[in-house]
């Protein structure tokens, strides 16, 4: 039995009630006496409407931004305000704490993620690969709805670039998981003994993915 997350609201209605709330919560209503046994055998037989109602909420919530005053973007795991109008020159400015925006927004956006990127992300490629003798040919950044990265037969890897919104664990995760594809091509048990000896803690990163990845193709 999977053990899920609610509100209970306890009234002296008859009858039990599931709803899933704008930001996919469990909202359970219930007779005043009805156990929390019997509550949570209920969830349990309707988990798989709960899980289906609740991710297509997460699709409709995932609305595209406006790119106005305030709105938040997301840089290597924290959310940052957006400040527009401003005197700023040409594209996007990032000084540590603010995004800074003329006019413009999507392109903008992802032309300063593409090279944050690259300036973050492709050393730690090198440093991984260096430090565990693992070799790669070309690398690619391109920005895909459904792939984190990939790994061709002939060790092309390509890393989607959206990943400098997610904790640099999280891109680390992405990066070493690639270069394992270099030896293993495949997701084999020897494959992630592989990534775990390299990154213990890969499973952390794993789950942060899938919680927030929708988050970051939010542009
Ligand atoms: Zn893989």
């Amino acid at each position: 039995m999977m053990i899920m997350d609610y509100q209970l609201i306890r009234s002296k209605r008859k009858t039990l009630s599931l709803q899933i709330n704008g930001n996919a919560e469990l909202i359970v209503r219930a007779p005043n006496r009805l156990s929390v046994k019997k509550i949570e055998q209920f969830i349990d037989e309707k988990s798989n409407w709960i899980d289906k109602k609740s991710k297509s909420t997460l699709s409709n919530k995932s609305k595209k931004p406006d790119y106005i005053e305030g709105e938040k973007f997301l840089y290597l795991g924290s959310e940052y305000p957006l400040s527009v109008n401003t005197a700023h020159a040409k594209g996007l400015g990032f000084d540590g704490q603010i995004f800074s925006l003329n006019k413009g927004g999507k392109v903008e956006f992802l032309a300063w993620y593409k090279a944050a990127f690259k300036k973050i992300a492709l050393p730690r490629l090198e440093y991984y690969a260096k430090n565990h003798q693992l070799s790669y040919n070309q690398v690619q950044l391109k920005s895909q709805k459904t792939l984190w990265g990939s790994c061709s037969g002939v060790n092309n890897i390509n890393l989607n670039y959206l990943l400098i919104g997610a904790p640099i664990s999280v891109i680390d995760y992405v990066i070493v998981h690639e270069l394992c594809h270099s030896v293993h091509k495949n997701h084999s048990k020897n494959f992630w003994q592989l990534v775990f000896s390299i990154l213990p803690n890969y499973k952390a990163s794993k789950c942060w993915l899938l919680d927030n990845g929708h988050r970051l193709q939010n542009l």
